[in-house]
């Protein structure tokens, strides 16, 4: 007969059947077992052939990165538990003590943060450079250790010629990163261009629903595979298996997401540069988009642009209180819409605020188009235009 177990020791052990499962299920496990030494031997003579422990390798984790390396024709991904540990961690592997990295101007806030504050104290130095201007960006190039590119910026929107820079910085054997996540694998593939590695805020359009914070990085495998054995274990940012799992989800609508997107924003940006009250439009699908032919090599522009509303500070505080669907709030890439006045930018007025460094105008105003109604968003912005006739 056979031996009975105690509840504790049944309640210890879950057989683990697939069900033919149509979603990948979430392995929500800290670690992974091994049936023998031998097996837990071969496991440390071939760590890639095996699961230990989620901070390593997770399976819903790993589903994920398949994903995104594929969309973004890259080798290998690796995810991360925020787009600033996948940032942070990409730059720390490229830099040592007395390296350089060249950075475009109006690059990501937190990635200006913590090339002028955190990397000077570890001895890398950072250049910022007009990322429209390739001569600027050749001449910064010599000795630098990494190149690191947002296309577009943040919000200004300012375009580089990723396949003309990607060649400059192959000349000058200086490492390419790029921050991809405004456009998405859906309408630009950087390594195709010859960039070195992609990056991604995933919270943003990845995600899609804003209910996550996660980041990736996308390259070819042996440089991944560099950043899995150091950086990625020791730095320990690694992306949750149930976040990953939303990740997932979020993947499956990308196309369709996308396309809604940028079909609402084009909308809502043409309208705004008629209105009197708009001082001008940064929106890379708009003929009057002063890097227009660059713009036209994407496959597409996303929902996230900006505008200079023609009101001081008083106007703009009117506009915005007076919107009703756009929220007000930082991030973007969700299903919501979403204003972000710059002014509220300012609040720190030295060069260590990129707000201040970039000159940005006070009066920009960046908007993210969600997948609301358009009409609705249009007669929502036309409300808060109006509030800026009353006084
Ligand atoms: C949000 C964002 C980041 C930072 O990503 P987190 O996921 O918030 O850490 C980086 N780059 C861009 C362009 C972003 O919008």
């Amino acid at each position: 007969m056979a031996k009975s177990r105690h509840p504790s020791t049944i309640l210890a052990h879950d057989s683990s059947y697939s069900f033919g499962a149509v979603v990948p299920p979430i392995y929500q496990t800290s670690l992974f077992t091994f049936e023998s030494f031998d097996q837990m031997e071969s496991a440390f003579v071939d760590p890639d052939s095996h699961h230990f422990y989620s901070r390593g390798n997770n399976p819903s984790v790993e589903v994920f990165e398949q994903k995104i390396a594929e969309l973004e024709r890259g080798e290998q991904a690796r995810a991360f538990s925020s787009g600033m540990a996948a940032i942070s961690t990409a730059i720390l592997a490229q830099c040592q003590t007395g390296s350089k990295v060249v950075c475009v101007k109006n690059c990501y806030p937190d990635t200006f943060k913590f090339l002028t504050q955190l990397a000077p104290r570890y001895g890398i130095e950072v250049e910022f450079v007009d990322g429209r201007d390739l001569a600027a960006i050749e001449q910064a190039l010599p000795n630098a250790s990494l190149l690191y590119l947002e296309s577009p910026s943040s919000l200004l929107f300012h375009l580089q010629d990723l396949r003309a820079v990607a060649a400059l910085a192959k000349q000058h054997e200086v490492f390419t990163v790029i921050d991809n996540s405004w456009a998405t694998p859906i309408f630009q593939r950087p390594l195709e261009l010859g960039i070195d590695m992609v990056l991604h805020s995933a919270s943003k359009y990845i995600g899609g629903h804003s209910d996550t914070v996660a980041g990736v990085l996308v390259g070819r495998s042996a440089d991944i595979q560099r950043i899995n054995s150091l950086e990625y274990t020791v730095l320990g940012g690694k992306l949750s298996p149930f976040e990953a799992w939303l990740l997932l989800r979020g993947l499956r609508t990308l196309p369709l997401r996308m396309a809604a997107h940028q079909r609402s924003a084009l909308e809502i940006a043409s309208r705004l540069e008629t209105h009197k009250s708009v001082a001008r439009v940064n929106h890379l699908g708009l003929a009057s988009f002063p890097q227009a032919k660059l713009a036209a090599r994407l496959g597409g522009t996303s929902g996230l642009f900006s505008f200079e509303i023609d009101a001081d500070e008083a106007g703009i505080k009117r506009f915005v209180n007076r919107l009703e669907y756009f929220k007000l709030g930082v991030s973007w890439g969700g299903y919501e819409s979403l204003v972000f006045p710059a002014v509220l930018g300012f609040q720190r007025r030295d060069a260590l605020n990129p707000f201040v460094r970039f000159d940005i105008p006070k009066n920009l105003i960046r908007l993210n188009i969600g997948l609301e109604d358009p009409e609705d968003l249009w007669a929502d912005l036309e409300a808060g235009f109006a509030a800026l006739e009353e006084l």
